[in-house]
């Protein structure tokens, strides 16, 4: 049950890598005096033409070189060979930075592209690919103040992030157990959030928040610099916030944005209810405490073989089209997935596709409870997602973060939805409870890690924070979105230590996406459970032009309106609904 790699490379030994690598750096230097050779104003459309085929070429051998690396290092943590070899290219890919940018800026400078587009069926393919790069070219600074910012961030945000990498991966936590006391990884100790033991769970979140004052100016330190960074950068770039730059990232329209927030808000009443409820069964006096935010409710004692949720999962998705079933029983049946876990292979589960292969390949660490099968349904949608776009060329392809969840979710609605109709009485109430779990992470947490975000921001902007300060915005935050729903006393004012999402220079307001994609995915599921078979191919056209549109015209292509609040209420609904169902159960 472990993925096949042949397709990238026979072996890391495989004299092919050599050639390749090498193949690749004469392509870049092929690539670069194009660009170099430009006249400043041209007539016929080839020259871009070469230009971007060039690109793609040099892209398809990027991504063989980089998919074998790193889905050999994500099996074999210590293989040496496969370090090297990402290493090896992401050192290539940096030498493409400064051709890019002349390009772009020469873009620019060209007052009759439209032309040229329109003589040109290639280039009229790749029109928005060319108009977005004419658009980043506008927010770009000189070739030389770019060069420089690009060094000093190594030793400015991208120091700062590996700081925070390397103290948040050797964080430990002093807990007793047994008589004991231990110092476990933090995130084993996160993880007793899902102990059956309600004093288990208590006793870890108590020693986490203590486990935070060892690290917590260090870590103040690196948010507060990388948020500076950002905030000088991106006025420097002339974007008028760091959430204008985020949005303009993401594709996504501020109204969008804020009619998404606005019908949370209005939730957040109905989605506290569930917490109360849920501190009721749990047999908490008043509201729930931050600690039993993941505590099982009701036994799940379903199990699986790894055969059982391979025919379930190719069984059930014939409920949406025979081609997604035969996708996953291709994935299934030809070595896509490595399966089990086992030593030196990471954690978790993930999908990365391959456009030289028009395949992809996906890690799961499959256990055999009820998770497990969503998890594999989940990365099963992104490949099928990848699928739906081989016919694009790789810069048609790559879509942006509140758009990847979507096929994700929308394959685990499907089984989750399987599961739900299946089951018993006495099933129904965890499995309700799980799936309302997820939703209050991805949109009532996630609305308090956007709060906390724009007020770290505002703040910044005038000075540096304490680390009193930081937690006192972060239970702010809380207070404003759970409301009544949780204890106001055991909250988490470390969540901006806890979260990664906050110390990626280049990735800001890495929360609002999971609510998008959750509510988005959501909705189109309903959709489809409304309209039927003949949204099938909507959804697939859908997902094909993800990576070529602004947000608001990919959801256009199936009728719905991000900008106003009717399609999020309707989404929202759904989760409101189980609320009711599950607190008449
Ligand atoms: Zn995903």
């Amino acid at each position: 049950m472990k993925w096949d790699l042949s397709a990238f490379y026979q072996s890391m030994n495989d004299p092919q890598i050599e050639h390749e690598l090498k193949l690749l750096e004469t392509k870049i230097t092929d690539y670069t005096k194009l660009i170099d050779n430009l006249n400043t104003h041209i007539s016929s459309p080839s020259p871009i033409e070469n230009i971007l085929k060039k690109k793609i070429e040099i892209s398809l051998m990027f991504d063989r070189l980089r998919n074998f690396g790193y889905l050999t290092v994500s099996t074999e943590a210590k293989n040496q060979n496969a370090k090297s070899l990402v290493d090896k290219v992401q050192k290539l890919a940096t030498n493409t930075t400064k051709p890019q940018v002349k390009f772009q800026k020469w873009l620019l400078a060209q007052t009759n592209l439209n032309d040229l587009i329109n003589k040109n069926n290639f280039l009229k393919t790749h029109e928005f690919y060319l108009f977005e790069l004419i658009e980043d070219a506008k927010y770009l600074l000189t070739e030389d103040v770019e060069q420089t910012l690009s060094i000093l961030s190594q030793t400015g945000s991208n120091a700062w992030t590996n700081l925070y990498g390397t103290l948040s991966s050797t964080q430990t936590v002093e807990i007793e157990q047994d008589g004991k006391t231990l110092n476990l990884p933090l995130p084993v100790v996160r993880n007793m959030a899902y102990e059956l033991d309600q004093t288990t769970r208590k006793k870890a979140y108590e020693a986490e928040l203590k486990s935070y004052q060892m690290v917590e100016e260090s870590l103040s330190a690196a948010i507060n610099s990388i948020k500076g960074e950002v905030i000088e950068v991106s006025k420097m770039r002339g974007f008028a916030s760091p959430l204008d730059q985020s949005l303009y990232n993401s594709r996504l329209d501020k109204q969008a944005l804020n009619t998404m927030l606005e019908s949370i808000t209005d939730s957040l009443p109905i989605l506290r209810k569930y917490l109360l409820k849920k501190a009721q069964n749990l047999k908490h006096p008043g509201a729930l405490p931050f600690y039993d935010l993941f505590a099982p409710q009701g036994e799940l004692s379903l199990t699986f073989t790894y055969d059982q949720a391979k025919d379930f999962i190719i069984e059930n998705f014939k409920s949406f089209s025979s081609e997604l079933s035969d996708f996953a029983k291709h994935a299934f049946e030809h070595h896509w997935i490595d399966a089990l876990p086992r030593d030196g292979k990471r954690g978790g589960g993930f999908c990365s596709s391959s456009k030289a292969i028009k395949e992809s390949r996906i890690l799961t660490n499959f256990t055999g409870v009820f998770s497990d099968i969503g998890t594999l349904a989940h990365e099963l949608g992104h490949a099928y997602h990848s699928y739906c776009l081989n016919e694009e060329t790789s810069l048609n392809s790559s879509y942006p973060m509140p758009i990847a969840e979507t096929a994700s979710i929308f394959c685990e609605s499907i089984i989750k939805d399987a599961f739900f109709k299946k089951a018993s009485k006495e099933e129904k109430l965890p499995l309700l409870a799980s799936s309302l779990d997820d939703a209050i992470q991805c949109i009532v947490d996630i609305y308090s890690r956007y709060l906390f975000e724009s007020n770290l921001f505002e703040r910044r902007k005038a000075s540096t924070l304490s680390v009193n300060e930081l937690k006192d915005l972060m239970l702010d935050a809380q207070k404003q979105v759970y409301g009544e729903g949780l204890d106001h006393h055991t909250l988490h004012p470390y969540m901006w230590a806890c979260k990664p999402h906050y110390y990626y220079a280049s990735s800001n307001f890495y929360n609002f996406p999971y609510a998008f994609g959750l509510l988005f995915a959501k909705g189109l599921y309903s959709q489809f459970l409304i309209e039927g078979k003949p949204f099938v191919a909507k959804y697939k056209e859908l997902l094909k032009i993800t990576g070529k549109n602004k947000i608001v015209d990919i959801t256009q292509s199936v009728g719905i309106d991000i900008t106003t609040k009717t399609f999020w209420q309707n989404s929202l609904k759904l989760i409101e609904a189980d609320v009711k169902n599950f607190c008449s159960l």
